[in-house]
C-alpha cells in the first residue's frame, strides 16, 4: 500500500481486518496528505428524505454526461454504510442540538448529506483516528518517511513496488499493490493542495505501462483564498456557501448562483475577474456562523481578515483531479495486480466535474472494494527478473506555471502544443488529454471549441503507455 490519505489508510484497515498482512509506505507526514486537508465532509444519502437514487441524479449532473454510470450507483449506494463504518470505528461526525447527526448541504447537491466532524476539520479528524488504529495494528507494517519510487514489474505484472529511505533503496515484493498516492493539482501554479500533489501515483503506473484517463478534467475550486503570503490558496469550503455566504463582484453585485456545481461558479468568476481586471472577487461570510468552520476562522485571522466586517478576496485555484490511473470499479489498473484507489484514481465516477464531498466518499467506499479484490489475488510471486519502472524528476516551477497559463480553466490548442515538450510526463500527458477532447464539458474549457458534442457524452479519454489518447465508451 503506498500513500497513507484516507484512502491508503481505509485500504490498509480494511485488508488487514480482513486477515491480509499489510505493508503501509508513506512519503510525507500525516498533515501533508489532501486528506488532513479536507474541509467539507462525506456525502452519503443517509437522511430520511434523501435516498441513494438522488444522490446517483446529482452526481450524473454535476459530471456533465461524461461520468461512468456503474461508478457513480456504487458510490452512492455504498457510502452510507461506509460512513456508519467509519463511525464504528471511533471517527466522531457533527451532531445537532438534539443529537442526531447534523447533516450540511453544499453546491450541486439536491438534500442535506454532507457530514462533518469538528466543523470544517472532517479530514484532520478522520485521518487522525484512522492512522492511530493503523500505527497500532498488528498486521500493518507502516514504514514513514519512506517513498516508493518505482514499481516492480514481471512478465507483465505487478509484483510490488521498490523504495527509498534515507537514500537506501528496498524491494518490496507482493501479491497486490496498491497506489493511493493522491491528485496531481499541485502541478498548477495557483492551487489549494499540499505540494506533494503532483501526480506521483499517475507518473508511476504509466512508467510501468498502465493506462491513464480523464487527464484533461481538474477541477478549479472557485473560492480559494488571495492572499501575498503563504495562505494563498487556502480554500474556503463551498459549506460556507451552504450556510448562506455570497459571491460579490468587485462593484458589490452578486453574479452567480452560489450553489451551482463547482465548474459553474468557477467559470462565472473567471468570467468575473477577466471583466473587472481585478485579482479576486469578494466572498460575504456575514450570514455565516463560522465558530462551525474554526481553520477558516484561523487563516483570515492570520491574514488580517475580520468576516464579520470584511469581505474575502477569493479566485478559483486547481483543486481536484477527476482523472487519473484508469480502473474499474473495484480499482483494478489495466496492468494486472496493481490496484489504485482515492484521487489518483479514475473510476471514471466524477465525469467532467466532481461533486463536492464525493471524493472522500469515494476513498472509502473504493478502498473497501479494493481491499476485498486484492486480498483475493493469489499468484506466484518471483521477483528474480522484475523490471522497476521508476519515477521522473519532479516538476519544475516552470512546469506548474506552464500548466496554469496553457492548461487553465480556458484553454486551446496553440497553448496545450506547448505542454507537449514539457519535461515532467505528467504535464505531457495532461495536454495529450486535453488535445484529445476537442470540446468543452464541465471542468475541459476548450476556447476554440467551445460546445459540448453529443457524440463524446459518455467518454473517456485514455492514454496509453506510449502517451498516445483515445476517447472510448466505458459501461
Ligand atoms: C484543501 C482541500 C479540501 C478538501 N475538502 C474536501 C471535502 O471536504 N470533501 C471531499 O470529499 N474532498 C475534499 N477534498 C479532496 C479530498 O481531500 C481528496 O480527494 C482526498 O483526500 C484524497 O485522498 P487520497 O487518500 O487519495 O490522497 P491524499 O490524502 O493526498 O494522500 C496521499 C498519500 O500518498 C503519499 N504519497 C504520495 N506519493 C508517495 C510516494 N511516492 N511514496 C510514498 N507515499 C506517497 C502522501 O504522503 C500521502 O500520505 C479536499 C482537498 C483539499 C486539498
Amino acid at each position: 500500500m503506498v500513500g497513507a490519505g484516507a484512502a491508503g489508510l481505509f485500504c490498509a484497515l480494511t485488508a488487514a481486518r480482513d486477515g491480509a498482512r499489510v505493508t503501509l509506505v508513506s512519503r510525507s507526514p500525516l498533515d501533508g496528505s489532501a486528506s488532513y486537508w479536507a474541509q467539507g465532509g462525506i456525502a452519503a444519502a443517509l437522511a430520511s428524505d434523501d435516498s441513494p437514487g438522488r444522490h446517483v441524479a446529482d452526481t450524473l449532473a454535476a459530471g456533465r454526461g461524461a461520468a461512468r454510470a456503474s461508478a457513480v450507483r456504487v458510490l452512492c449506494e455504498e457510502s452510507p454504510e461506509r460512513v456508519r463504518e467509519l463511525r464504528r470505528l471511533g471517527v466522531r461526525f457533527d451532531a445537532d442540538r438534539h443529537g442526531s447527526l447534523a447533516l450540511c448541504l453544499e453546491g450541486g447537491h439536491s438534500a442535506r448529506r454532507i457530514f462533518h466532524a469538528g466543523g470544517s476539520a472532517t479530514g484532520r479528524r478522520i485521518t487522525r483516528q484512522l492512522a492511530a488504529l493503523a500505527a497500532t495494528h498488528e498486521r500493518i507494517d507502516v514504514l514513514e518517511g519512506t517513498t516508493a519510487d518505482a514499481l516492480l514489474v514481471d512478465d507483465g505484472r505487478c509484483i510490488g513496488v521498490r523504495t527509498r529511505r534515507d537514500g537506501e533503496q528496498t524491494a518490496i515484493v507482493a501479491r497486490a499493490t496498491v497506489l493511493a498516492t493522491g491528485g496531481a493539482a499541485a502541478l498548477w501554479e495557483r492551487t489549494t493542495n499540499p505540494a506533494g500533489s503532483v501526480g506521483v501515483g499517475l507518473a508511476l503506473a504509466h512508467a510501468a505501462g498502465a493506462d491513464l484517463a480523464d487527464l484533461e478534467f481538474t477541477q478549479f475550486h472557485p473560492t480559494a483564498l488571495v492572499s501575498d503570503g503563504p495562505d494563498d490558496g487556502f480554500l474556503i469550503t463551498e459549506a460556507v456557501r451552504g450556510e448562506g455566504a455570497l459571491l460579490l463582484s468587485p462593484g458589490g453585485e452578486r453574479f452567480v448562483d452560489e450553489l451551482a456545481p463547482r465548474d459553474e461558479v468557477a467559470l462565472a468568476i473567471e468570467a468575473e475577474l477577466r471583466r473587472s481586471g481585478e485579482p479576486a472577487v469578494a466572498l460575504d461570510l456575514k450570514p455565516v456562523d463560522m465558530a462551525r468552520f474554526p481553520n477558516i476562522a484561523d487563516a483570515l485571522a492570520r491574514n488580517g481578515i475580520d468576516p464579520r466586517r470584511d469581505t474575502v478576496p477569493v479566485a478559483p485555484a486547481a483543486h481536484y483531479t477527476m482523472g487519473g490511473v484508469a480502473t474499474d470499479i473495484d480499482g483494478r489498473a489495466s496492468l494486472p495486480s496493481l490496484y489504485v484507489v482515492g484521487e489518483c484514481a479514475c473510476t471514471g465516477l466524477h465525469g467532467a466535474n466532481r461533486l463536492a464531498s464525493n471524493s472522500l466518499a469515494e476513498c472509502f467506499v473504493l478502498s473497501h472494494r479494493v481491499a476485498v479484490a486484492a486480498t483475493d489475488e493469489h499468484h506466484p510471486l518471483d521477483a528474480r527478473d522484475a523490471r522497476a519502472a521508476a519515477l521522473p524528476r519532479p516538476p519544475s516551477p516552470q512546469t506548474l506555471a506552464a500548466l496554469w497559463r496553457h492548461a487553465g480553466l480556458r484553454r486551446d490548442a496553440d497553448g496545450l502544443s506547448m505542454l507537449l515538450d514539457d519535461p515532467y510526463p505528467v504535464a505531457r500527458l495532461i495536454a495529450a488529454a486535453c488535445l484529445a477532447r476537442e470540446e468543452s464539458r464541465g471542468a475541459h474549457q476548450r476556447t476554440d471549441h467551445a460546445e459540448a458534442l453529443p457524440a463524446l457524452d459518455g467518454m473517456h479519454t485514455v492514454v496509453d503507455a506510449d502517451g498516445a489518447a483515445r476517447l472510448e465508451r466505458w459501461e
